[in-house]
């Protein structure tokens, strides 16, 4: 990579991550290390089985197994309870962004530490990024309190992650990596990071669809989407995220598969601006152009492809490009109300991008 005249701020991540085969058998170290003695386990009600049986190593305070998605502020007021009851002084939350952002939540109030161990691709274990909801408004903010002091990776809990999650879940993280490429904030190391997630994954999930428990190719996704997780966690997103909130918020979206569908589109919109800053995505999907080549990704691995097919009525289309353009934010290539209109309208149908 050129430095050229580039200025820059780099700070890494203030937290330890530990990834591997059969990790999850030092959660008990990583729980003493932080003077834990009673950590409250945190998951969701279908993974709560799998959690039990994990084989920890840390003697538990308790378990909620209540986790849910949008992280609703009346669940965390019931496993808030949970941790009084139990006088829990830690967190082990054991799952995807959904369980982390239980955990974050419950951290917000309390400040007790917390030990991720992420089952999917998402990445928010390594954030200090919250998205609560109440009221059927969500609400986003970042705080040092909510970041997670330990992620520990251990590939063998994604291997029974359903192949289309996996798909989306792997899309969702590479979107991270394609705006942190064209941040406000980007740095050279950092870009290291999201081109070697976009990599990692892009190499992973296509093995991973047709073979699930293939272990080589899970390992591979899992440390793409650790690097991808961290670019979120450490510059500024852009047009794709700020449409995903949107989509997700008011029309109630599943998260993952509206990364999967928007993410050509908005990296192709941005491609005109950052040509030289996307160049290397393109490169390594083998494509003409970088929105290209992640539309034709999401194709091969089975991925939803249209906003169509994932609920999105066609009479919300107005008021979504409305909404996404009604208060300002930073974007490499400044986007019109029309603009988004055009750009969610191709998304709807899933049209193939031109860049
Ligand atoms: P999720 O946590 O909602 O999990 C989806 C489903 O998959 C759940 O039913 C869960 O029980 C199941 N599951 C998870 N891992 C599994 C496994 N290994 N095997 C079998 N089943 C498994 O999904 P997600 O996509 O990880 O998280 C989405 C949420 O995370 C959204 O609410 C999003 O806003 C949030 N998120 C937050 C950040 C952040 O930095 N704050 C970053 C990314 C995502």
């Amino acid at each position: 990579m050129a430095i050229g005249d580039q200025t820059f701020v780099y700070a890494g991540l203030p937290n330890r991550v530990i990834f591997g085969f059969g990790t999850r058998a030092r959660v008990g170290d990583e729980v003493r290390r932080l003077g834990v003695q009673r950590p409250l386990l945190l998951c969701t009600p279908e993974q709560k089985a799998q959690a039990l049986a994990a084989q920890l190593g840390a003697d538990l305070a308790g378990v909620f197994a209540g986790a849910t998605m949008h992280t609703p502020v009346a669940v965390t007021e019931k496993a808030l309870a949970v941790v009084a009851q139990t006088r829990a002084d830690g967190l082990i939350s054991f799952g995807g962004g959904s369980t982390t952002g239980l955990g974050k939540a419950i951290a917000l109030r309390t400040g007790l530490p917390q030990i991720v161990l992420p089952t999917t691709y998402a990445g928010s274990e390594m954030t200090d990024i919250l998205g609560e909801t109440s009221e059927g408004r969500k609400k986003t903010l970042r705080s040092p309190q909510v970041q997670p002091e330990v992620a520990i990776y251990d590939v063998e809990l994604t291997l029974t992650l359903p192949t289309g999650l996996s798909a989306t879940s792997g899309m969702n993280a590479i979107a991270h990596a394609v705006e942190g490429l064209y941040a406000e904030d980007r740095n050279p190391i950092v870009s290291l990071m999201a081109l070697e997630g976009i990599r990692s994954l892009s190499e992973g999930l296509p093995v991973i669809v047709k073979q699930p428990q293939d272990r080589a190719a899970r390992a591979q996704a899992l440390y793409g989407a650790w690097l991808c997780g961290t670019v979120l966690g450490s510059v500024r997103m852009a047009l794709h995220h700020k449409l995903c909130h949107v989509l997700g918020g008011s029309f109630d979206l599943p998260h993952a598969e509206t990364h999967t569908v928007i993410l050509p589109h908005a990296t192709s919109f941005n491609a005109r601006a950052v040509a030289r800053e996307l160049a290397p995505v393109a490169e390594i999907l083998h494509s003409a152009g970088p929105g290209q080549g992640l539309y034709d990704l999401a194709k091969r691995i089975g991925a939803p492809l249209s906003l169509q097919e994932i609920g999105m009525p066609a009479a919300g289309l107005d008021q979504a490009a409305a909404l996404a353009t009604e208060s300002p934010y930073f974007n490499p290539r400044a986007a019109s109300l029309a603009e988004i209109r055009a750009l969610l309208d191709d998304a709807f149908h899933g049209r193939r991008p031109e860049l």
